[in-house]
């Protein structure tokens, strides 16, 4: 059975979280002398809140769920990493990921001495099968699921998803970067059935704030309790967390979304016709996976017009992974490759 109790680092169990200012008086104040700020006001002389409440009030309204199963990170990244140094003992624990996928979690787990197994997708890049998986699980650390999965576009089922978690006794980390290009309902749902469930979202992409680095991480109170005790005080800063109650507030994206999903299947209908394409991924994303018959050729050729993409290759043999951009940005890139269809 799942215990956060033995899986949480001895270090942290014992440690005391720092406590702010802004931690130790709630309420209206009148005057704040607590904290060293510089009384003269602009938009930014004061500390932010440490626990972004307003924000966490408005996300788990639209979202349907608990404020205390929801921690903010800076950007998702964050709290990758957190999760790494609060539940995997450097050096002892082991993480799983299915290659090709998001290359952080190999990089954070490099940072926290966690070795990472690397079990790769099929080639329909599904999940293997549960007893593959079962035969190299370790017995604690964290398992990500990137889902829909960058670079591929391709999603794993909730039914899949629950069936590992219930089969693994350290943490399932459902990472949700792409969920919102995608027909598949969020493994949010699951949190209420499975105690060892992380489920990631961010503002960077479907809500337009890469720029502002926020992130969120869904999962019991104990397990976001845990990170909030080793995080940062002030992890998020006050233009971020306006910029994020701004979009949230506003719902703008859901028509942004619809565009994007129409361009990404336009995008798709018309590759497929070119004599340089070999194949078109199916993408819950607001990318497209494509494989060509030369990808390095092609790379080197959309470059020298000043478009870049991504090049994969070398995870996935001839593969490169378009970000779906503007109707215009979009027909520029058909045309480079009409063009280069047409010269081959
Ligand atoms: C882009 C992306 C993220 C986002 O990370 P942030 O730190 O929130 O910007 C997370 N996971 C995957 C798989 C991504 O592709």
């Amino acid at each position: 059975m799942f215990d956060i109790y033995t899986i949480t680092r001895k270090n942290v169990k014992q440690m005391k979280a720092y406590s702010s200012a802004r931690d130790e008086f709630k309420g209206q104040a009148n005057i704040c002398l607590d904290a060293n700020e510089n009384p003269f006001p602009t938009a930014l002389n004061r500390y932010p809140d440490p626990q972004q409440s307003n924000l966490k009030a408005e996300i788990s309204k639209q979202k349907n769920i608990q404020i205390n199963q929801i921690f903010i990170g800076n950007g998702s990244d964050e709290a990758i990493d957190l999760l790494y140094r609060a539940f995997c003992e450097p050096g002892i624990s082991k993480a799983i990921a299915f290659p090709p996928t998001y290359g952080m979690y190999e990089v954070l787990a490099a940072i926290n001495n966690v070795e990472l197994i690397n079990i790769p997708l099929n080639k329909s890049f599904e999940l293997p099968h549960l007893e593959t998986i079962k035969s190299l699980l370790p017995d604690t650390g964290i398992l990500f699921i990137c889902s829909p999965n960058n670079p591929t576009g391709s999603s794993t089922s909730l039914k899949r998803i629950r069936e590992l978690s219930e089969n693994f006794k350290g943490l399932v980390v459902v990472d949700e970067a792409y969920i919102d290009f995608s027909e598949q309902e969020t493994a949010i749902s699951l949190l209420k059935y499975v105690p060892n469930l992380v489920v990631l979202q961010t503002f960077s992409k479907a809500y337009g704030l890469a720029g502002a680095r926020v992130g969120m991480a869904f999962a019991s109170s104990e397990i976001i309790a845990v990170l909030n005790k080793i995080k940062p005080p002030y992890n998020i800063n006050s233009l971020s967390v306006d910029a994020a109650m701004k979009v949230l507030i506003d719902n703008k994206i859901k028509y942004q979304i619809n565009t994007i999903k129409e361009e990404r299947n336009q995008l798709t209908s018309q590759l497929v016709k070119l004599n340089i394409v070999s194949e078109v991924f199916p993408s819950d994303a607001n990318f497209l996976f494509v494989r060509f018959v030369n990808s390095n050729l092609v790379f080197e050729s959309l470059i020298k017009r000043g478009i870049v993409v991504r090049n994969r290759s070398s995870q996935v043999d001839n593969c490169l992974r378009i970000t779906i951009g503007t109707k215009e940005e979009n027909q520029t890139v058909m045309q480079a490759l009409k063009e280069l269809s047409a010269n081959s």
